[in-house]
């Protein structure tokens, strides 16, 4: 995704979290190490931020002393809540290490076709039924004489043969080059896009795995759009090739069935999760916007924040308005925090140490939730 045009307010988060807090260290011993106390602070913030900081487990916090019993228990704690939700998150934490692993996955690369082959035979395991969507892009830099890059969009089918259907999709290509990155020294090096590129792919198989037992009325097709963002120049390469291919498909050569409503995720897997409602979805695809916000509110999922902060141009805006699809943009832009200015997004640092098992399974919750609700 690209072209972050606005940002609507800095939230008043910190605020916020020091009135539910308290102040941890007040009344401790003033000779504690206050790297313990760091420790305990974050851990402590990281639970209020997900909602589930409970009056025990933060009178536990208190008694511990020091960072390895606190490292200890909320590893315990993260595992046990894991557990406890409906959705995979190390599942989903899994496949982001697996395709983060395979290192750069831009269009056209080996990196994508191992990639490919992956996803292809997990989306398999659990029923669906894979197909690609071809076409050529023109190559943006040409490369020992390459100029057409080989694109693919993969489109998983589930229910085949609803003629009434949803669209859940996110990008699975990455960025050529870390070009945002702080050090210019390091902005032609190596991309691996853990939340940019990994994320939606990550939580599309956590969703998949939970197919069979899918209540929705409506066929699912999750879509993995090429071609997102293979951009060297943002101000001279196209966007969105795979997700304006998939639109412009969708009206030429129209299809029997007709997509109701439509999910994007991107980076949804950020350990400091806050998912503000974005505004070109909330202009577009109102109705949806409402529904995924009231459903993340009755589950509890308190990262779904309920305004607006960024508008942000990605693979919904074809959907809407090339296809008519009213599709939303799930997307955490502040990675890693809105209280912090420097940003992973597009740099060496978007690894998958920032990102969050928990995050991802809480994102897939409430589309899995809001699925199962649409009938
Ligand atoms: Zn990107």
């Amino acid at each position: 995704m690209n072209n972050l045009i606005k940002v609507i307010s800095w939230p008043f988060l910190l605020l916020a979290f020091s009135m539910v807090l308290g102040c941890p260290g007040a009344g401790e011993s003033t000779d504690e190490n206050s790297d313990v106390a760091n420790v305990r602070r974050n851990i402590i913030l990281q639970y209020v931020r997900q909602g589930r900081l409970t009056p025990v487990m933060r009178e536990k916090l208190l008694t511990l002393t020091t960072q390895q019993a606190l490292t200890d228990y909320a590893q315990q704690q993260d595992a046990a809540y894991l557990e406890s939700l409906p959705i995979d998150g190390n599942l989903a934490m899994d496949v982001l290490n697996n395709v983060v692993g395979i290192g750069p996955r831009f269009s056209g690369s080996e990196g994508m076709l191992q990639q490919q082959k992956m996803l292809e035979a997990i989306f398999e395991e659990h029923g669906g039924v894979v197909e690609y969507q071809r076409f050529k892009a023109k190559n943006p830099i040409s490369q020992q004489g390459v100029e057409v890059v080989d694109m693919a969009n993969m489109i998983v089918r589930w229910f085949p043969e609803r003629k009434q259907r949803i669209v859940l999709c996110a990008h699975y290509d990455t960025r050529p080059f870390p070009d945002n990155d702080p050090d210019p020294q390091k902005r032609r090096g190596i991309f691996v896009g853990a939340n940019d590129g990994g994320s939606g792919v990550a939580v599309l198989c956590a969703l998949a795995a939970k197919m069979s037992k899918c209540k929705s009325g409506y066929g699912i097709d999750m879509v993995l759009f090429d071609g997102e963002e293979l951009v060297y120049n943002s101000a001279r390469d196209p966007f969105f090739l795979g997700s304006t291919h998939f639109a412009q498909q969708y009206v030429i050569d129209k299809p029997e069935y007709k997509y109701v409503a439509g999910i994007l995720l991107d980076m949804v897997a950020d350990a400091n999760l806050q998912i503000y409602q974005e505004v070109n979805s909330r202009r577009l695809a109102p109705k949806v916007v409402q529904q995924v916000w009231a459903t993340a509110k009755r589950l509890g999922i308190s990262e779904f924040r309920a305004s607006a902060r960024h508008e942000v141009r990605d693979d919904h805006l074809p959907l809407n308005q090339i296809a008519g699809i009213p599709t939303i943009d799930i997307i955490d832009f502040d990675y890693p925090s809105p209280q912090i200015r420097q940003t992973y997004w597009h740099t060496t640092e978007d690894t998958a140490d920032k990102c969050s098992a928990i995050s991802m399974a809480h994102v897939g919750w409430v589309v899995w939730e809001w699925m199962n609700n649409q009938k």
